[in-house]
C-alpha cells in the first residue's frame, strides 16, 4: 500500500440523547457487535480522532445535519465547535456545514458567516429535511460554492428517516446544479442507494466533477450497488457514515480491501480522490 492511510469523507457527530427515536434506533442497529463506545465518542473530538486513527484513518470530514431527526443539534456551528475543541487533533478533522432552508431565512447570509468559521464544504439533506434542492436562492448558494471552491454533498437515495421525502433523494433531481455549475465538486452521498445506484453511476461517468460516496453501504454490498466500481474508482470516495451502520471501522475497511478490487481502485477509493479534492498532499 503506497497511500499514507484512509480519508473518511463522511462522519457524523452530535448529541445522542437529544435525537429522535427513529434515528437512535438507526444508530443502535450495530450496538451488539460494536468495538467503540458510540455515545462517548459521538461528542468527544479527541476520543473520536484516536478511534479513527486506530482504524488507519488519517483525515476525516465531519458533516453537519440541522434536521428534525437529530433535533436540529449538529448545526454548522456545532461542527465548528467540535472541530475547535479537538485541540492538537484539529488538523485531523475537516468541517463541513449544513443548510436546511426550512430553518434558514437567508441562506447566503448564513453562508457568509459559516465561511468565517473555516468550513470547507456542505452536506445538504433534501430528502431527510423535506425541501426541493432547486430554488432560485439555493442555486445562488451553489454558484457561490462553485466560485469559492467549496465542496457540496447531497444525501441521495431513499431516506432512513420517518418523515423524509424519498423523491428528493433521486439523483436526477440534482441535474440542473451539475449543468449550471460545471466547476462545482458535487458528491452524491450513498450513491443513490438502494434504488438509484445505476442512475448515480451513469451521472458520475457523465459529469467530470461529480463523485459518489460509499456511506451507509455495507462492504459486502459495495459491488452489488456499484458493479462498475473498478472502472469509476477515480469518482468514488470512501465514507463510513460512522457511527451509522458501522460496528467496527477497522473490520469495515478490511472487508473493503478484501473485495478483490485492483490495488489502484482501492487506493483511489480510500485516499487519492479525497486527497485531491481536499487539497491534501
Ligand atoms: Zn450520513
Amino acid at each position: 500500500m503506497t497511500i499514507p492511510g484512509v480519508i473518511d469523507f463522511h462522519v457524523h457527530v452530535g448529541d445522542f440523547d437529544r435525537m429522535r427515536d427513529d434515528i437512535k434506533n438507526l444508530l443502535e442497529g450495530t450496538a451488539s457487535r460494536r468495538d467503540f463506545d458510540m455515545k462517548a465518542l459521538f461528542s468527544d473530538p479527541r476520543g473520536l480522532a484516536a478511534y479513527l486513527r486506530n482504524a488507519g484513518v488519517v483525515r476525516t470530514v465531519l458533516v453537519a445535519d440541522e434536521g428534525p431527526g437529530v433535533n436540529f443539534v449538529p448545526t454548522t456551528d456545532f461542527i465548528c465547535d467540535f472541530w475547535e475543541a479537538a485541540g492538537e487533533d484539529k488538523d485531523f478533522f475537516i468541517p463541513f456545514g449544513n443548510v436546511n432552508p426550512n430553518r434558514t431565512p437567508d441562506v447566503i447570509a448564513k453562508y457568509e458567516s459559516d465561511l468565517k468559521r473555516g468550513i470547507k464544504g456542505y452536506k445538504l439533506y433534501p430528502a431527510d429535511h423535506d425541501f426541493h434542492p432547486i430554488t432560485p436562492e439555493l442555486m445562488e448558494f451553489y454558484r457561490r460554492l462553485e466560485a469559492d471552491g467549496l465542496i457540496l454533498m447531497f444525501h441521495t437515495g431513499t431516506t432512513g428517516q420517518d418523515d423524509g421525502v424519498d423523491e428528493y433523494g433521486d439523483p436526477k433531481i440534482f441535474q440542473p446544479i451539475l449543468d449550471e455549475c460545471p466547476d462545482l465538486t458535487v458528491v452524491f452521498c450513498h450513491a443513490g442507494k438502494p434504488i438509484w445506484t445505476g442512475e448515480a453511476t451513469e451521472m458520475a461517468r457523465t459529469y467530470p466533477n461529480l463523485y459518489l460516496d460509499t456511506a451507509f453501504i455495507k462492504p459486502e454490498k459495495l459491488l452489488v450497488y456499484l458493479p462498475e466500481l473498478a472502472e469509476i474508482s477515480h469518482k468514488v470516495l470512501f465514507g463510513s457514515d460512522w457511527p451509522v451502520g458501522v460496528s467496527s471501522l477497522s473490520a469495515h475497511l478490511k472487508e473493503i480491501r478484501n473485495l478483490g478490487l485492483p490495488e489502484e481502485a482501492v487506493e483511489n477509493l480510500l485516499y487519492r480522490n479525497a486527497a485531491r479534492l481536499l487539497g491534501i498532499a
